[in-house]
């Protein structure tokens, strides 16, 4: 037996035949009546409309046979495929090719055949319309026609089922109605948009389903057709609102084109539902009024923060997380002689060149900038001394800029200019510095014939010139301590005072202080505790001005901590620095003293400090000492509870 061979375009072959969709569906009218007719005609007892699928032979239609399938290498069909005329055998137990098929040795016990080949809408050879026979038969010519022309009956069916197909998948829908404009079909997508069975619509009126649409479509139609005259068919589109199942006004764009089809106008009409194309453009729009809005608010405030960084004193630069300069004010502009224009937009990187010729230290400042832009957390307050185009002595301050919801917009440097401050400041110090120093050496001689005068050498004193000469020594020697706080603070800020560093031992030091204070601490009845470690390591510090350090936060701690009270003093060392802490359980300190305790001439609003003599500049000289020796003061304290002092020192390598 000769196997059925496989086409040379099987695989386009196989595709047209799944796109028909007609594999494994049911049998159909139009399609029976052929094989019906046939098998009269023919007078043969079996009939088939065979497709050839890829490992069998369905059958479409089929008369006097009761399977729907056979495999297809046993098929006569797989080989009436391979030609154009039809395949005739006209008794197959003589033919080597089928002499021994098992549809011939066994059942269906085909002993004629004449198969046509039918040829798809895409002119692939999909299977046949073939005639059997149980017993041997001549084929001539004229019978053979007829074969032909029935196939080609088949096939015109075939097309139109895949018409049907296609309409059927349409996601429009699609109306077909005659020139009276009643309508002759219609697809599922119809049933659906309308809310109408197939039924229904056939034979209604379009006007009745999308109102207007008879005065649209015949203007449109008239004009579409004067310029097409003379040829099949002409088109139109049209924007028109029909009645749906559940919108009383849908939205559609219809095409419709107009077919003459034997000899009868009929007009086919696709309609496009724009409900959903709508809503997206009046969404759009929403959104484009939106942001329309939105831009001219942005424009507003940015303009109004442009005029108020312009009416600025500082000359301000604002830069991006990515490092593009996002603004500069008029006063940076004006400060170092540049156009926003310019810098607005582009990289820091570009800016810094012009550094070179407008600060003494451009490298540092370079360095600045760049390394802090993208910091999201430092604030930080740096000196900048200007050269071009004039000199000026400027305050940098630097800190995030964020959004209210906490992201980061970017970076804002401030430019203060600090000349004139300074210049007062540095005035100031030099007066202070003058009648300080004009004043000691009065005050010494002062004090120094006061005590002999108290010690007798000038006669005896009757108890009432003791009296009031001891309270004439005591306010002496406040006038001189205070004459020597401030030109600590001249010497400080002019930065005259050079530390000595040397290794200093603490523990030492600190009970040297306690010594020097101790008759004051003990006529108080206050107590000294000492915490600190003998192996305490020393530190790197100049030991005239750590003496001074610890005596003023002794004599603050017995100063502001009542009669009986203890003052501990500890220290602890760790990550190469040493900590000293002196505790009191003194008065101790409100949140608002806290925050002013380290400025000049602080002083709390609280009777014991009134009572207590002092200048209010202790603390500050403090804190410019330890800050100095490379350390950090820090205080904690509450009112009513005491205070602990405490700061840190390196320690000596
Ligand atoms: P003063 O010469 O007034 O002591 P300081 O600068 O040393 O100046 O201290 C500033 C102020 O801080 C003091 O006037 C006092 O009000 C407060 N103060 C300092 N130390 C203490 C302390 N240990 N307990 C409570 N208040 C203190």
């Amino acid at each position: 037996m000769l196997k059925a061979p496989i086409p040379e375009n099987e695989a386009q072959r196989l595709a047209e035949l799944r796109s028909l969709q007609v594999l494994d569906s049911p049998f159909e009218e139009r399609f029976d009546r052929i094989t019906r007719i046939a098998a009269k005609l023919f007078q043969v007892p079996i009939v088939l409309i065979s497709l050839v699928d890829e490992n069998r032979q369905w059958f479409k239609s089929c008369q006097g046979l009761d399977s729907s399938e056979t495999p297809r290498d046993i098929s006569f069909c797989g080989h009436a495929i391979l030609a154009d005329a039809p395949l005739v055998i006209e008794d197959a137990r003589l033919d080597p090719r089928f002499a021994d098929n098992p549809l011939v040795t066994g059942h269906p016990h085909v002993v004629f055949y004449a198969g046509k080949p039918l040829n798809g809408p895409g002119g692939h050879k999909l299977g046949t319309l073939c005639l059997i026979d149980h017993q041997a038969r001549t084929f001539g010519p004229e019978e053979q026609a007829a074969l032909i022309d029935l196939a080609a009956w088949v096939e015109l069916e075939l097309g139109a089922a895949r018409m049907e197909t296609l309409i059927a998948c349409l996601a429009d829908a699609m109306l077909i109605f005659n020139i009276q404009g009643i309508i002759e079909e219609a697809n599922p997508a119809a049933e659906a948009l309308f809310g109408l069975s197939r039924d229904e619509l056939l034979g209604r009126r379009i006007e009745t389903c999308i109102p207007g649409y008879d005065q649209a479509a015949r203007d449109q139609l008239s004009d579409a057709e004067t310029a097409s005259i003379g040829s099949q068919c002409a088109g139109a589109r049209l924007e028109l609102t029909c009645i749906g199942r559940d919108n009383p006004a849908i939205p559609l764009e219809i095409s419709v084109g107009r077919v003459i089809w034997g000899g009868r106008r009929i007009f086919v009409s696709i309609l496009h539902d724009l409900t959903a194309r709508k809503k997206a453009a009046a969404k759009l729009k929403m959104t484009l009024v939106h942001l329309e809005n939105q831009f001219s608010s942005l424009e507003q405030a940015h303009s109004e923060t442009s005029a108020i960084l312009d009416a600025t004193k500082e000359a301000m630069l604002l830069v991006a997380p990515d490092g593009a300069v996002l603004e500069v004010n008029r006063r940076f502009e004006q400060f170092f002689s540049v156009i926003a224009l310019e810098m607005e937009g582009r990289p820091l990187e570009h800016f810094l060149p012009v550094l070179e010729k407008i600060v003494a230290e451009p490298d540092a400042l370079s360095t600045l900038l760049t390394t802090t832009y993208i910091n999201v957390k430092k604030r930080f307050k740096e000196t900048v001394s200007q050269v071009w185009p004039q000199k000026r002595e400027l305050e940098l301050f630097s800190t995030p800029v964020k959004t209210q919801g906490g992201s980061f917009l970017g970076r804002l440097y401030v430019f203060r200019d600090v000349t004139r401050e300074r210049q007062v400041d540095r005035m100031k110090s030099e007066f202070v510095s003058l009648v300080s120093h004009e004043l000691r050496t009065p005050l010494t001689s002062v004090m120094g014939y006061m005590d002999l005068v108290l010690d007798g050498d000038a006669g005896p004193l009757n108890e009432e010139q003791l009296e009031y000469l001891n309270i004439a020594r005591r306010n002496t020697s406040r006038l001189a301590s205070l004459v020597g706080d401030l030109l600590d603070v001249s010497r400080l800020e002019s930065g005259s005072l050079q530390l000595k560093f040397t290794a200093v031992d603490l523990r030492e030091m600190v009970q040297e202080v306690v010594q020097l204070l101790e008759r004051s601490i003990r006529d108080k009845g206050q107590s000294v505790v000492m915490e600190m470690a003998p192996d305490l390591p020393p530190v790197n510090g100049d030991s005239d001005r750590l003496i001074q350090v610890i005596t003023n936060l002794l004599s603050n701690a017995h100063k502001y901590t009542p009669a009986e009270g203890v003052i501990t003093v500890s220290a602890r060392s760790a990550d190469s620095k040493v900590q000293l802490l002196v505790h009191d359980t003194g008065i101790g300190l409100t949140p608002e003293d806290l925050s002013q305790l380290f400025t000049k001439f602080f002083r709390a609003d609280n009777p014991a400090t009134q009572q207590a003599g002092g200048t209010g500049l202790g603390l500050w000289i403090t804190r410019t000492l330890v800050e100095m020796h490379g350390g950090n003061i820090d205080v904690a304290s509450e009112p009513g509870k005491g205070s602990t002092f405490s700061f840190t020192l390196p320690i000596h390598r």
